[in-house]
């Protein structure tokens, strides 16, 4: 789909017309798409007036609110590349992120001001800051939508002209940005479209943030294209996703693991009513297949599917589409069209691994990112000559063409020789009662050997949970070689936006 994207996206808006496209999950604005469609021409317009220009880095820092789809889309049909912001970041981080893309404009919201005024500080070369809301001094978006400027009449490459700028999540390494071509992005929706059904009528809770690419993807650009509504959530609190999925009667939720696990475990799911849901979808992490079940079971609903992908894949190249009614349990999907896999041996990745056998992902196909941002040898040590994407991931493929994610290449533990994949034990952990959520990572022990060692966060009622408990659970449930060898219980397991843990902050805390 060679457009850019808010062509891809509201191309059909003004036929949606009074349809409601965003709901204020958190408070009772609401947008509909004729007013999305005027808005963010409007917003485009009033941004070339104040001088952006196309092929400008501009910074969204907000969290999600009804708001946030017309600032992208405006931005972008006034030439724009959008890098997305988290809207948590400290002005440093946030500071790295403005130098590093050379952005020269940023938008934010009243709240979150402060911290990118100092980051602007701290990097100079930032235009304006523009706000979504008000706040003084700045100008706001709100007196943009009333601009008479003409709309930037700009050619469009979408085969060359970087849309998003999303940076890399940082889970493994630096965060690196992530560019996105219009047309990566629209063609991986289109890729997506005959799996993911959404229409009018539809109503999808946007609780993941739309600054990562999951949420982008699924929970803006998706619906957005397809006419459903969408109820913005601005953080995840339990209670309030569960109200609101009652109150506005969700039907459609895209997700991550660790909101898999509140809906299998939590004893507040049981106090809404949940009936309007028709089906969960799970991605961004390794999801447990009986932890998957438990959700399903317990919300009276057919079986959580998954998806799979990446920021630098648009992000999509695996889903289990809705229509297979019994989808083998723990497959992340089947390949999209247009999109050529390879896995690639693990002993030797210049040939790729026997029928079956487990080995890094490979991926080529329009969804691949044009690059990281001026960091060409990152960009060659991922895209290989031949435009193969090395994705990091190990994975299998069976013979009907289920992938199965087993975890990162970088994560495997190496005990003895054999190798430990810590998604598979921390799902594991969490099928035990007593335990609310865990995280594995490789440690060293007195002799220099590798082992697992589980970090666990016990329920609320199970202080009796001994780390004894912990290693003996497992134990009667793996091969020797995949025994949990160490144990310590904490409060929380520190997690990226994504829901994805970071094990770099464990690693951290065991260096200390
Ligand atoms: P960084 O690259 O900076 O370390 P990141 O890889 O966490 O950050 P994302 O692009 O958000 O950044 O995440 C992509 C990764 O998420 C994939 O490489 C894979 O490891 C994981 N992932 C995505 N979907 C699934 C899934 N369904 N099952 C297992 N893992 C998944
Ligand atoms: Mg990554």
């Amino acid at each position: 789909l060679s457009l850019p994207i808010h062509d891809a996206v509201l191309g059909r808006a003004a036929e949606y017309g009074d349809t409601l496209a965003l709901i204020d999950g958190a408070g009772d604005m609401t947008l509909t798409y004729a007013q999305l469609d005027t808005f963010h021409r409007r917003v485009a317009a009033a941004l070339a007036d104040a001088g952006v220009r196309k092929g400008d880095v501009l910074a969204l820092h907000s969290p999600n609110t009804i708001a946030y789809p017309t600032v992208f889309y405006g931005a972008t049909r006034a030439g724009a590349s959008v890098t997305t912001v988290h809207p948590l970041a400290t002005a440093e981080e946030f500071a790295k992120q403005l130098r590093d893309s050379s952005a020269r404009w940023i938008v934010t919201v009243s709240p979150l001001l402060e911290a990118a005024r100092r980051a602007a500080e701290l990097v100079g070369g930032i235009e304006e800051i523009f706000v979504c809301d008000q706040a003084e001094g700045h100008r706001s978006l709100l007196s943009m939508l009333g601009s008479t400027a003409p709309e930037p009449d700009l050619a469009i490459d979408p085969a060359k002209d970087i849309a998003a700028l999303p940076y890399s999540s940082g889970t493994t390494g630096v965060p690196k940005g992530v560019m996105l071509t219009h047309r990566s992005m629209a063609t991986n929706l289109a890729q997506l479209e005959p799996f993911i059904p959404m229409g009018p009528g539809d109503r999808i809770l946007a609780v993941l943030p739309f600054f990562h690419i999951y949420g982008l993807t699924a929970l803006m650009n998706a619906p957005l294209r397809h006419g459903a509504t969408v109820v913005v959530l601005p953080r995840f609190d339990l209670d309030q996703f569960l109200a609101a999925i009652e109150k506005h009667r969700i039907n459609g939720l895209y997700v991550a693991p660790p909101i898999v696990l509140a809906l299998a475990k939590h004893p507040a799911v049981a106090h809404y009513d949940l009936s309007s849901l028709e089906y969960v979808v799970s991605a961004a992490a390794p999801l447990d297949s009986r932890l998957a079940q438990a959700c399903s079971a317990r919300l009276k609903l057919p079986p959580v599917r998954q998806a799979y992908g990446m920021t630098e894949l648009s992000p999509g190249t695996h889903v289990v589409p809705l229509d297979v009614p019994n989808p083998p349990l723990g497959a992340v999907g089947k390949l999209l069209p247009s999109t050529e896999m390879r896995i690639l041996s693990l002993d030797d990745p210049a040939r790729d691994a026997a029928p079956g056998e487990e080995g890094e992902i490979a991926i080529r196909g329009p969804q691949v990112m044009k690059g990281y941002l001026g960091r060409p040898e990152a960009t060659a040590d991922m895209i290989d000559a031949e435009g193969w994407l090395h994705t990091g991931d190990v994975g299998r493929v069976d013979e009907d063409g289920w992938l199965f994610v087993v975890d990162r290449v970088k994560e495997l533990i190496k005990y003895k020789g054999f190798q430990v994949a810590p998604a598979e034990l921390e799902a594991l952990l969490l099928t035990h009662e007593s335990i609310a959520d865990a995280a594995v990572i490789g440690v060293y022990d007195g002799d220099g050997n590798e082992i697992p060692k589980a970090y666990v966060v016990r329920q609320p009622a199970a202080a009796g949970l001994s780390a004894d408990d912990v290693v003996a659970y497992v134990a009667e449930r793996v091969a020797p070689y995949k025994k949990i060898r160490s144990v310590e219980f904490i409060a929380g397991v520190p997690r990226a936006a994504s829901g994805k843990i970071l094990r770099r902050e464990l690693r951290n805390r065991e260096n200390a």
